[in-house]
């Protein structure tokens, strides 16, 4: 007995014992967003609640599935981007709002933290994944950006699926952009808010008095989408899909496929997507600030976000929020908006799906 004892004390100390111990896993993560803005209990019927639920639930599933079985960040990114694309649910492929020309026009990008490659695309039209079209920019072609018929043309060229335009547009999304022409005919802006730049004067203060609610009936939501992902070997990816902003004048490019605003991706610090009123993301250069905060003065992934989504942001007026991951597999998803679609399974293992603020 006492021999036994000795031999397992031996094989403990050894260093073919200790090499033999299995190494501790390392994290994997994933977060995903399905836009932010007024999502309110009360605007979402529970049938529309649980359908969302069960979009984000899938989108996640099918993304930490590619992280499990051993697969890269870009991979989780983009398959977790490709169902929420083809999801009515959200503003992206599917279900993406319209220009006021009636029309779809579609922005993505992906990055890479490993490398720090990128690729984006902007006005898409008739392709039916702008997320792995800006793959394929970032993969190959020597660009980071391609936008409308050129990007189009080179989707051909890859042989990726094309759709009609009509493909993404829904009858709901019509009626919404009917309704928001209306109200900027009566005095309203893109966001439902009185605007006098769009109207006279007089019309505009008619519209104020006669509309105690400004939103004039519109919910405003973001409802662009997005994932970011660290995988076993460390490596972050961030990505962004979108169809923009509901009437957006047709040629507008949002936050989304500008690297640094709504998409970066960067090992050394963190993973970004946002959502929001894309203006105020570009001038404020989220994505990029997120990770130069971390960066520069060691704030946690968590402050550095929050810095910028509860603190610059909301200074400048800037409606939205964002999902961010670090090399540590930490995830925060911090949004300035009553709510915002998020599921996320951190690098712990804690899964979390959520709509509303708490
Ligand atoms: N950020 C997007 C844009 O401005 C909109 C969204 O988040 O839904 O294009």
């Amino acid at each position: 007995m006492r021999l036994l004892f000795a031999a397992l004390a031996l094989l403990m100390v050894s260093p073919v014992a200790s090499t033999a111990q299995p190494a501790p896993e390392r994290p994997i993560a994933l977060a995903l967003h399905g836009g932010a803005g007024t999502i309110l209990r009360q605007n979402l019927t529970p049938e529309r609640e649980a359908a969302v639920r069960a979009a984000l639930e899938q989108a996640l599933d099918a993304g930490y599935a590619v992280l499990l079985r051993g697969g890269t960040a870009l991979d989780a990114v983009e398959a977790t981007i490709r169902v929420l694309e083809e999801s009515p649910h959200f503003n992206a492929g599917v279900g993406a709002v319209l220009t006021d020309a009636g029309t779809a026009e579609l922005d993505a990008a992906v990055m890479d933290g490993r490398t720090r490659a990128a690729g984006a695309v902007s006005g898409i039209t008739t392709v039916r994944s702008p997320i792995q079209l800006a793959r394929r920019v970032m993969e190959r072609s020597p660009h980071v950006m391609l936008v409308g018929a050129g990007a189009e043309e080179f989707a051909g060229q890859q042989g990726l699926e094309r759709v009609t335009n009509d493909f993404f547009i829904l009858p709901e999304r019509r009626e919404q952009l009917r309704r928001m022409q209306e109200n900027r005919r009566t005095g309203f802006n893109a966001l439902g808010v009185p605007d006098p730049s769009f109207v006279s004067p007089e019309r505009f203060d008619a519209a104020l008095a006669a509309s105690p609610d400004l939103s004039g009936g519109m919910e405003h939501k973001f409802g662009t989408v997005g994932a970011v992902a660290l995988d076993r070997d460390g490596n972050l990816a961030a990505g962004t899909s979108t169809g923009g902003m509901m009437g957006k004048k047709f040629g507008r490019v949002g936050d989304a496929p500008i690297i640094g605003a709504g998409t970066y991706a960067d090992n050394a610090t963190c993973a970004v997507s946002a959502t929001g009123h894309g203006e105020y993301f570009i001038r404020a250069v989220v994505a990029h600030d997120i990770a130069s905060i971390i960066r520069y003065t060691g704030l946690s992934l968590t402050q550095a976000a929050s810095a910028v989504v509860h603190g610059s942001l909301v200074e400048m007026g800037g409606g939205g929020g964002v999902i961010a991951v670090d090399p540590q597999g930490r995830v925060t998803m911090p949004f300035n908006t009553p709510g915002m679609y998020r599921a996320a399974i951190d690098g712990a293992g804690n899964r979390t799906v959520a709509i509303f603020r708490d």
